[in-house]
């Protein structure tokens, strides 16, 4: 007996994957998904989780928040080798200065994004599944809260029991289509999702945080403080990490500027945490 893949939203509770689930409910894509999983570093600003809880009672499935732990701690967790060699693991896109030569650079794995948002997400939607080990036939269907503006994220499942889907790429929506549904309903405006530290920012959203959020915006702060300290001890590190491309520390940055394409990769397309960590 073959059954029908289960329909799974990747919600990063941002902009695009909020207004994705909302559009669902309310039928406007199909068929409905059998649940959406949120994937909780446990620092997204209070700003989203607030989100969450207004949005959650506004679908008609289920939202279960899975989470691998506080990003932030385990990224500061320092681990002694046989050796005797110090080191962290966890590794956050961080800009870099080398202690010797200054030169800047930037870390290209996003080790955080693999650990704290697509393997609970995974591993959450293979136990709704039910999907046995060795799977190969598709049983999810994963929708991906990717708007027509950020294509170039488009990416095939990495597993053969999933495969992807962008509902907002068939409809042809970009990030402001998504914006002008949400307001056409009398929705209120869904928060940009991310870490509170995520080097991705671009300089609006790190003055939107220090502006609006002032507390989330200190505990950045401390963190990059945190993670300079660790990885200045550490023997798999010899630059100094910090989230701003400037290399300058976070509460010094000049913010006053708008480097929407600079600061990431990404961060010109208005990327967000769309459930596997868009930015
Ligand atoms: S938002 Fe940034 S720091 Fe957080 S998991 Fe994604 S890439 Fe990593």
């Amino acid at each position: 007996m073959t059954t029908e893949p289960l329909q799974i939203i990747s919600l990063g509770a941002g902009v695009q994957s909020s207004t994705m689930a909302l559009m669902a409910a309310a039928g406007e894509i199909l068929p409905m998904p059998s649940a959406a999983i949120f994937a909780d570093t446990q620092d997204e600003p209070a700003g989203v989780y607030k989100w969450l809880d207004w949005l959650e009672p506004r679908l008609p499935f289920p939202v279960h928040r899975v989470t691998a732990g506080k990003l932030s701690e385990k990224a500061l967790q320092v681990k002694i080798s046989k050796d005797g060699r110090r080191y962290t693991q966890t590794s956050i896109p961080y800009f870099t200065k080398e202690l010797t030569t200054g030169l800047q650079g930037k870390i290209r794995y996003r080790i955080c994004t693999a650990d704290f948002k697509l393997a609970p997400l995974m591993k959450k939607a293979r136990e709704l599944a039910a999907v046995k080990r060795g799977e190969k036939t598709v049983r999810v269907i994963q929708w991906i809260g990717i708007s027509l503006d950020e294509v170039q994220r488009m990416k095939t499942s990495r597993d053969k029991w999933a495969a992807n889907r962008w509902p907002l790429i068939e409809k042809e929506m970009r990030r402001n289509d998504c914006l002008n549904w949400m307001k056409a309903r009398g929705f209120p405006e869904p928060p940009r999702s991310a870490c509170v530290y995520c080097p991705y920012h671009s300089n609006s959203e790190w003055r939107r945080l220090r502006d609006n959020e002032p507390a989330e915006f200190e505990k950045a702060v401390q963190f990059e403080k945190a993670v300079q300290r660790e990885k200045f001890h550490s023997h798999n590190f010899n630059s100094t990490p910090f989230l701003h491309r400037s290399c300058v520390p976070l509460d010094q940055v000049d913010l006053s500027t708008d480097t929407e394409r600079g600061q990431g990769l990404l961060a010109g397309f208005n990327a967000e945490c769309s459930g596997m960590c868009g930015v």
